[in-house]
């Protein structure tokens, strides 16, 4: 599996349609401070399921949605996709049938978030257990974030335990014993 393009609309700074093409082998952003690079990889965790306002520096997940410039109005939605190259057919079992895996999320203002994945309806648990199953998703410690170095040197055992699971593709494990434990 592997990320070929990530799609903006109105997410954060990025209120008209921007494109990142995710080419093979390293890619670099550079840009002044506030020009929202941090903003690109925040929109990769949030099309993969994050749902914690304070990943997104944010308070609610609405502010992910463009707040208005001086000469722009706000925006009622927020909208990202990725697409992700699975000719190698490893997505996991529900989403391994083409080589190509297009994933949506979008969010409305009052009316919270809804993903697509194939232009299909799916939950969000759908999207986070796919990443995860594929060890990487929104938690993933291969997304390290301004600051999360020392954040990691300063983590409590429990904390350090959940970044090693996640990095080794059993957190999707937990999960879904939790939710059999319920039934
Ligand atoms: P640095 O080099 O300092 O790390 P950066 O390129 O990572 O900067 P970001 O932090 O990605 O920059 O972008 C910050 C900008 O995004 C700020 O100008 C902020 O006002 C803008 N921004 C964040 N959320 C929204 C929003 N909901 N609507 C409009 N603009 C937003
Ligand atoms: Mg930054």
């Amino acid at each position: 599996m592997r990320f070929t393009r990530l799609r903006l609309n109105g997410f954060k700074s990025f209120v008209d349609p921007t494109e990142l093409v995710i080419a093979e082998g390293l890619t670099g952003v550079v840009g002044p401070n506030g020009c929202g690079k941090s903003n690109l990889l925040e929109a990769l965790r949030w099309v993969m399921g994050e749902n914690r306002p304070s990943a997104m520096r944010g308070g609610g997940m609405e502010d992910v949605i463009f707040a208005g410039a001086a000469t722009r109005p706000a925006r009622n939605f927020a909208e990202v996709s990725l697409a992700i190259d699975n000719t190698d057919r490893l997505a996991p079992a529900g989403f391994n049938d083409r080589d190509t895996l297009d994933i949506v999320r979008r969010i409305t203002r009052d009316a919270g978030s809804a993903y697509k994945t194939n232009g299909k309806d799916v939950r969000a648990r759908d999207v986070q257990m796919l990443f995860a199953d594929a060890s990487t998703g929104a938690h993933s410690p291969a997304l390290v974030r301004q600051g999360q170095i020392s954040e990691l040197i300063n983590a409590r055992p429990k904390a350090r335990r959940r970044i090693l699971e996640e990095a080794a593709g059993i957190s999707g494990l937990y999960q879904r014993r939790h939710e059999a434990e319920l039934k």
